[in-house]
């Protein structure tokens, strides 16, 4: 299954997020250069990112690399995970922008996915993905209703939170798409005054 194709899967059961994940589903399998951006966001992008694309020249990417276009433009295929103890991208050491759980032996093991690069890396469970924080009982979880392979992961110390999405219980799950879906979560989060610990492609 392809990202789009994942995308409007998940609009479909979960149409609160259904606008947010038909843009991403389009992005999420761009390849091409900013010219070729350009025209995909004025044809469906969102207001804001619209006037952006305008405004976006190869200059305006090097001074702004976290900002939409560069991220885009920048994104490479996932590879698979490496060991690495660390809550920054061993590839590219920008911050995650999910969770995922695979099957490991009987069990789940925690990676973190790349908000940059999507590079997937092993990450302790019991470890707080934004600051130093090591206490299992100082890391909470939230699930959503209707969204069993979705997990809201928040950390009393640092105030930070991030989803995590279950591979073993939805197998189909393409991790960066299935995170889009998880929107109703962002509001609720930020509502109890948590903080994402790294804003996904499109914003939230
Ligand atoms: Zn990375
Ligand atoms: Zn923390």
């Amino acid at each position: 299954m392809t990202r789009r194709e994942r995308a409007r899967a998940l609009a479909e059961r979960f149409p609160a997020a259904g606008e947010a994940l038909l843009f991403y589903g389009e992005i999420a399998e761009f390849d091409g250069d900013l010219e070729d951006l350009r025209r995909l966001v004025r044809r469906v992008g969102p207001a804001m990112l619209r006037d952006a694309a305008a405004r976006a020249t190869p200059e305006s990417l090097d001074a702004e690399p976290d900002g939409f276009f560069a991220r885009v433009l920048k994104r490479r295929a996932p590879e698979r995970a490496r060991v690495a103890v660390t809550n920054l991208c061993p590839q590219c050491g920008h911050p995650p922008q999910c969770g995922v759980l695979r099957k490991e032996g009987d069990g789940r093991q925690l990676h973190l996915l790349c908000g940059r690069c999507l590079h997937e890396w092993a990450f302790p469970r019991a470890h707080c993905p934004a600051c130093p924080e090591t206490n299992e009982e100082r890391i909470g979880y939230y699930v959503a209703e209707g969204m069993p392979h979705l997990r809201t992961r928040v950390c009393d110390t640092c105030g930070r939170y991030l989803h995590v999405i279950d591979c073993v219980a939805e197998p189909e799950a393409i991790p960066d798409v299935d995170e889009i879906a998880a929107l109703a979560m962002d509001v609720w989060a930020v509502e109890q005054g948590w903080e994402k610990i790294c804003p996904n492609l499109i914003g939230i």
